[in-house]
């Protein structure tokens, strides 16, 4: 579903260019699981920058479902985020003005859900991610585990396939990483959806299908986790 075909990605302009991707190529299967991993600086944001439409590409092609994601025209782009790819940072992301339900509402608000649907849905995925008992609170009064919770619950509540996660542990302690890496694992099975996730830590990897390394910009390694079943 998800083809990521001969990429590259330069910075900077003639006398300064920085390669920050090279002819990078693989395909994910719809309901998978992938870790990208690689040292700082060899392109693992990038990629995901490029596969998200935030960033464009230099040359190559992502398609996504079969569409070339770099061919749809600017004014749609900003829908085609909202309804196909869901977003978890490694600082959360979330509007501090706003309760964690109106947090996790936000895409469905934005596309005028009629709002009794948009609560409904809105506490079935805070059910499924343990913090529907937390959704009048603002931000500021939970936890980081909690918080990180709310952005998955608001990169899934649309329906979004895919999930783009760049260092989603990277702010949390051991047992809340672990807490989230196994919700993460939980959504990916029982909803199929597909998981991108950036990370630098091989515990958060593990809980992967698949382990793509970059090195300088270019894939130079993938490895299977034979023993772990796509869905139990
Ligand atoms: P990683 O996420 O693996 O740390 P990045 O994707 O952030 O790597 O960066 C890859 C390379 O591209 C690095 O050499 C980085 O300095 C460079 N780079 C990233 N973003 C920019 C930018 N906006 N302008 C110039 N160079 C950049
Ligand atoms: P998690 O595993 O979700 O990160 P913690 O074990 O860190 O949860 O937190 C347990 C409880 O402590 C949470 O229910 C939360 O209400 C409270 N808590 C933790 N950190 C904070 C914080 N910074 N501000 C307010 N409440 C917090």
């Amino acid at each position: 579903m998800l083809r990521v075909s001969q990429i590259e990605k330069y910075y900077g302009s003639k006398n300064n260019v920085t390669k920050a991707l090279d002819r990078v190529s693989f395909d994910v299967e719809n309901g998978e699981f992938i870790a990208i991993m690689g040292a700082s600086g060899s392109g693992k944001t990038t990629l995901l920058n490029c596969i998200s439409t935030i960033d464009s590409v230099s040359a190559g092609n992502v398609y996504l479902d079969s569409e070339n994601i770099s061919e749809i025209p600017e004014e749609k782009l900003a829908r085609f985020r909202r309804e196909k790819l869901g977003f978890v940072f490694q600082d959360f992301n979330l509007l501090d003005t706003l309760t964690i339900e109106e947090n996790i509402a936000i895409t469905l608000t934005i596309n005028e859900y009629p709002p009794e649907q948009v609560k409904e849905k809105v506490r079935s995925v805070a059910r499924q991610l343990g913090i529907d008992d937390i959704l009048s609170k603002f931000p500021y009064q939970v936890s980081g585990g909690q918080k990180q919770r709310c952005a998955c619950a608001r990169a899934m509540v649309f329906g979004q396939s895919l999930i783009l996660a760049d260092e989603p542990t990277g702010a949390l302690d051991s047992k809340s990483s672990k807490n989230l890496l196994e919700l993460m694992g939980k959504i990916n099975r029982e909803n199929g959806t597909t998981i991108l996730m950036v990370t630098h830590d091989a515990f958060s990897a593990s809980y992967a299908h698949r382990i793509i390394f970059l090195k300088d910009g270019r894939l130079f390694n993938e490895l299977y986790h034979g023993d772990k079943p796509r869905r139990e």
